[in-house]
């Protein structure tokens, strides 16, 4: 049984506590309550979940008489005089003193701040190394002013918490001092009640504090330890409650939505294994059959399917497309940019031969009497797979019977384009596809409640990319090895950096470039430019003619970054390889090594790199895997960066970090063990979770905005 979980009755008491507004909260008046709520805290729960950025000890407070010189303090004192002092140096210099004896605090910038934080007789707290230079001194200490015993207790003779102090033009701080003040009694008052939430199951299998405990070590520890172990268990809460709302959604999608069942593809599918030149990997077999079975329930297919670069996402795209097919429906492809639903038109139909399917590729190069004609295609069901960029969520398109979509390098959309492909058919099959390898866990949380596919397998025959820094003073040796490598039959890619910003620039400068190369560097060789303002047409011959042989290099600006897979390229260079991240030029780099012959990458910069630049570059010389650049990545950029918090509607999280997976696994395993036994909730000993959990987030966010 549950005994430390709070009984319905009691619990009802603190749960009015901890979501009433923090203005009713003693000592809070209407100014403080506004600074507060400028800082997005509304509610007592929220004030707790403010935690310290980090700690002072000051649970031992020392007489100056006894300082010693080397040594980190703590001294109460009153300030006797303070101001700017020009000397050799100007500084700001406050003194203090206590019963013992005098202190100089001394401080070499922030005069400005500093001028208004003392008066006479102020009494301070100050914390910081002891030196020596004509007595006693500290040198930027971390100080406060105090005043009156009560205060004391408060705010020194313990370890003591320091708040993140924001302050912008538009707010007004959050003082350390004055939250401390706040926090201390509204800890007295959470002793007394029993807010515990978790069920002990989980609180003991992981560890964890109980919650009052928890607040309370976060804000006023015992020890450092205590300290972390509170700020654990907050952290705990905050993704065990995100992931418990994710699994409800999930169950109720997986076993409460209508959708089609699609069985697998007898014929369709074997005939079009008996195309392929080759066998499917181990891992593609597996996901298969993951997304087969999913597609055969009655219920919505809601999956991502994850897999490096290169290792084979498209063939299995397409065989799960022949589920939708064989079953009378109508599949759809939706790609970031033309050439690669181009080329995905031209792959796909390739390996579709003798098969009776029916695919067409609908861009926004597709136009006039041509588009018109695709239109009424589709609309009468006469084509069985369409692979298009956003011009399939385009209002004009409408399908005859859609039942299966596909979302191709799915990182380059939105949820809400999702959202759209998903209306364009009645409780329609979703597949999304992504090589940006984040840690599974971080995926399925991102991702709100997607099941996942992982191919964590290569086809046979690939060889390690040879990835090389090259700075720009030894180019011409590189292109001279080039040289080399196309007169024995390789292809090369040379890649520009171009970036929104400078559009117009960069395209010139790839433009002059490619001049240079065509006329200087390699007089004799076969080139061609490739850049997104090109008109269709050209950009597809382009690549047609490189997938022909009839081009050697392709000069081209980052238009090829996603999806192109031409296999007899082996050389990529990149330059101003400083410009890209990580994840783009894995992405790049992806584009080479998919045939027999030893593939190279090149990177080009400047000598002198930025420290991140520099980190980014080594990390893809010393590997291929993309899960570990991606974990790399995530480490340099974080998590919202690289897929967008405030696009996926997740809530914002105040105390866990969605990079630390292991604690995200656990609350996850947590949370689904629960609704996997209780879909809804409602066992006696789960309705508070119920509680909270629709306190947590009814207003916060939206639910189905998690999809
Ligand atoms: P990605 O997962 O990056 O989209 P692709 O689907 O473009 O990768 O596949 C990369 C290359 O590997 C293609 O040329 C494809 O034909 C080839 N390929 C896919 N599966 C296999 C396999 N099982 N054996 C050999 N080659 C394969
Ligand atoms: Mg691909």
């Amino acid at each position: 049984m549950n005994q430390d979980f709070a009984t319905a009755e009691s619990y009802k008491k603190a749960l009015k506590f901890l979501f009433s507004e923090v203005r009713y909260l003693k000592g809070i008046g209407p100014a403080k309550a506004k600074v507060l709520k400028n800082n997005k805290i509304n509610t007592v729960f929220d004030l707790f979940f403010y935690i310290p950025r980090k700690y002072l000890d000051r649970s031992e407070v020392t007489s100056i008489n006894q300082l010693k010189t080397g040594e980190t303090a703590t001294v109460i004192g009153k300030v006797v005089s303070f101001g700017v002092v020009r000397g050799r140096t100007r500084r700001f210099v406050v003194y203090i003193q206590d019963d013992t004896g005098h202190l100089e605090l001394v401080w070499f910038s922030g005069y400005r701040y500093l001028e208004n934080m003392f008066a006479g007789n102020d009494i301070l707290s100050v914390t910081g190394k002891v030196g020596f230079y004509n007595g006693y001194q500290m040198t930027h200490p971390e100080f406060e002013v105090i005043s009156g015993y009560d205060d004391q207790t408060i705010h020194t003779r313990r370890i003591i918490p320091i708040y993140p102090e924001t302050s912008s033009l538009k707010m007004v701080k959050l003082h350390s001092r004055g939250l401390r003040k706040i926090i201390k009694p509204a800890l007295t008052y959470l002793e007394h009640i029993n807010c515990e939430t978790l069920p002990d199951n989980v609180r003991h299998k992981h560890g964890l504090l109980k919650l009052n405990e928890a607040i309370s070590q976060a804000h006023f520890p015992d020890s450092l330890e205590e300290a972390q172990r509170g700020i654990n268990r907050l952290a705990f809460e905050e993704l065990f409650y995100l992931e418990l709302l994710l699994a409800v959604r999930h169950r109720k999608r997986a076993t409460q939505e209508p959708g089609i069942s699609f069985p697998p593809p007898k014929t369709l599918g074997r005939k079009l294994l008996n195309n392929l030149k080759f066998e499917l990997t181990k891992a593609q077999k597996r996901v298969l059959r993951e997304i087969y079975k999913d597609m055969e329930k009655p219920h919505p297919t809601n999956r991502l399917l994850q897999g490096d670069v290169g290792c084979g996402k498209t063939v299995v795209a397409l065989l799960a497309m022949l589920g939708a097919v064989e079953a009378g429906y109508q599949a759809a492809l939706m790609v970031p940019t033309e050439v690669l639903a181009e080329q995905h038109g031209y792959i796909l139909s390739k390996m579709l031969k003798g098969l009776d399917v029916k695919l067409m590729v609908f861009t926004g190069s597709v136009t006039g009497r041509k588009r018109e004609s695709i239109l009424k295609k589709i609309a009468l069901g006469k084509v069985d797979i369409i692979v298009g960029t956003h011009t399939l969520i385009q209002e004009k398109i409408k399908f005859n019977k859609l039942g299966f979509a596909i979302i191709d390098e799915q990182h380059r959309f939105g949820v809400a384009q999702r959202g759209k492909l998903k209306s364009k058919g009645l409780y329609i099959d979703i597949l999304v596809m992504t090589a940006t390898p984040i840690p599974r866990t971080l995926a399925m949380t991102f991702y709100g409640d997607l099941d996942i596919s992982v191919i964590n397998q290569m086809p046979p025959g690939r060889s390690r990319v040879k990835t090389k820094f090259v700075p720009f003073e030894k180019r011409d040796k590189m292109y001279s090895f080039i040289s080399e490598q196309v007169k024995s039959g390789a292809q090369a890619y040379i890649v520009y950096p171009l970036v929104e910003e400078s559009e117009k620039m960069d395209l010139k400068a790839a433009k002059e470039s490619y001049e240079r190369l065509h006329r200087e560097t390699f007089p004799n060789l076969r080139l061609a430019l490739l850049h997104g303002r090109m008109k269709g047409v050209d950009k597809n011959r382009v690549m047609e003619d490189f997938r022909d042989g009839k081009i050697d290099i392709v000069v081209s600006t980052t238009v090829i970054e996603v999806g192109l897979d031409v296999t007899n390229a082996s050389i990529m260079v990149i330059e101003h390889a400083e410009r890209f991240g990580l994840s783009q030029l894995h992405q790049l780099r992806g584009r080479v090594g998919r045939g027999g012959r030893q593939a190279y990458c090149f990177l080009l910069s400047d000598k002198k790199l930025s420290r991140e630049a520099e980190a980014r570059i080594k990390i893809l010389c010393s590997t291929n895997d993309g899960f570990k650049i991606a974990e790399a990545d995530l480490n340099i950029r974080g998590p919202g960066e690289i897929m967008g918090t405030r696009q996926h509607g997740l809530p914002e999280l105040k105390v866990a970090k969605l990079t630390d997976s292991k604690m995200l696994s656990l609350a996850r395993q947590s949370a689904f063990e629960i609704i996997s036994d209780d879909a809804m909730l409602m066992k006696p000993d789960n309705r508070l979770l119920r509680e909270v959990l629709l306190k947590k987030f009814s207003k916060k966010i939206k639910y189905s905005k998690i999809a």
